[in-house]
């Protein structure tokens, strides 16, 4: 059996019952959406290479190192091959298909949401897979039509708040920071370039390169032997200027004022060149070394950064997969129960066709049923119906038919009662 085909490194096949707590964590993702007037986009899977290379930034790691990148084979020979990469985050093509379409133009707020995979050549553990999923949320648009104000960050981050309530999850932690606009960001830089100049040469070579092209990044290292170093760094903090500052307080304030918990990271700077200002991530105690289960941040420059309008933003990602890991860590929720609630189990020859209308009757009824087979015995349709895990048994058999009486049996009590035709969807309703 080595010639079998498996599921390749980094990806991985969800099955039920699993799926139910995905599409649980899903749906309770829309309904909060809805109420906050979030709309869903769909963009594409994959995107020209350079809105990653241009809108997360050459030297993250995601783009430095991550993405699955290939060249498109040229639609004529005298044309260069176009570079394509599947989407490692969806915050850029949000922003790119915001500027394609002049959503700008509409002079309101938009505010969008997704559900989908993406992809990170990362080192697969638990909690880290190549193929993920994310539930992510935009807010972005005009400076007139209030994208820039310290509310949106603090709705977002109450949003987020009042999800993970709904998703379940208990055991969370906020996280926020603000890493400044660009110009407090260029001070920033340039101090961090300077208190790195005399230690960087005892440091990995990811933050050496970094030391110079993008000394921010250094603040991402995850080598142990490098922290003492980035310890002893200058904090953001001390170069945020005035606006950013006053921009983080209200943040802050409202967050107060709603009761929403947090702490204050400096070190959170998040793996992504497009962040300004806000910057926040929630923590699980229950994910181990990935505890990150969802992030996000204000992107002020991003679409400019595209070549679009001046288009302020924020918005998260939420890891689903990551939200599946904490529910089943906090054993709460019970799976949504998809199980059928009937087993109709059709008894001795020609049967199938009665059982068929039967079942397609509760169907109708929004009862899930589930359907056995008129070869099976009644011990095997007893089998099969515990096997589905369905609630009640109804036989559909010569006599029933004849007398228009159906024997229900409840699976779990034991119960046994006849029911008329006409009244078995009332009577399994109640
Ligand atoms: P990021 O886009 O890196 O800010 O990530 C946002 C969220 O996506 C993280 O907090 C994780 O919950 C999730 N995530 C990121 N990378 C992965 C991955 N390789 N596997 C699973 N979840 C991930």
């Amino acid at each position: 059996m080595s010639n079998l085909i498996k599921a390749v490194r980094g990806t991985r096949d969800i099955l039920p019952p699993d799926t139910a707590l995905w599409q649980h964590v899903e749906k309770a993702c829309r309904d909060i959406f809805h109420l906050y007037n979030f709309h869903e986009i769909r963009t594409p899977v994959f995107e020209d290479t350079q809105l990653f290379a241009r809108g997360v930034g050459e030297e993250t790691d995601i783009v430095s190192k991550e993405m699955f990148t290939w060249e498109d084979r040229p639609r004529a020979q005298s044309e260069k091959a176009q570079s394509l990469t599947l989407r490692p985050e969806n915050t850029a093509g949000v922003v790119r298909a915001y500027i394609e379409h002049k959503m700008g133009d509409t002079g309101k707020l938009q505010k969008l949401y997704y559900i989908g995979p993406q992809f990170r050549r990362e080192r697969p553990q638990k909690g880290r897979y190549r193929q993920f999923y994310q539930i992510g949320a935009e807010v972005l648009g005009p400076v007139a039509a209030g994208s820039e104000s310290p509310a949106r960050d603090a709705e977002i981050i109450a949003m987020l708040a009042h999800l993970l309530r709904e998703v379940g999850i208990k055991e969370w932690t906020l996280h926020v920071n603000s890493v400044g606009n660009a110009d407090d960001r260029a001070r920033y830089n340039q101090a961090l370039r300077e208190a790195l100049a005399p230690v960087k040469d005892k440091m990995c070579g990811d933050c050496q390169r970094r030391a110079e092209t993008n000394p921010l990044r250094v603040l991402d290292c995850k080598h142990p032997e490098d922290q003492q170093y980035i310890d002893d760094l200058p904090k953001i903090s001390a170069y945020l200027g005035d606006e950013s500052r006053e921009h983080f307080n209200e943040v802050k304030k409202i967050l107060n004022h709603v009761g929403i918990q947090y702490h204050v990271n400096e070190r959170m700077v998040r793996g992504l060149d497009y962040y300004t200002r806000t910057t926040f991530e929630f923590t699980h105690g229950g994910l181990g070394a990935q505890s990150a289960l969802l992030g996000g941040g204000r992107y002020d420059g991003l679409s400019e950064m595209l070549g679009g309008p001046k288009a302020p933003g924020i918005g998260f990602a939420l890891g689903l997969d990551r939200f599946v890991l904490a529910l089943q860590a906090e054993e709460t929720v019970a799976a949504a129960n998809l199980n059928p609630a009937v087993f109709v189990a059709p008894l001795g020859p020609g049967m199938n066709a009665e059982a068929a209308v039967i079942a397609r009757d509760l169907r109708k009824h929004a009862i899930a049923a589930e359907l056995g087979d008129d070869g099976f015995r009644v011990k095997k349709s007893f089998e099969a119906a515990e096997r589905a895990g369905a609630k009640f048994i109804l036989f559909v058999g010569e006599n029933e038919v004849a007398s228009g009486q159906f024997a229900i049996k409840n699976l779990g009590s034991g119960e046994q009662v006849n029911v008329a035709r006409a009244e078995i969807v009332n009577w399994l309703k109640s």
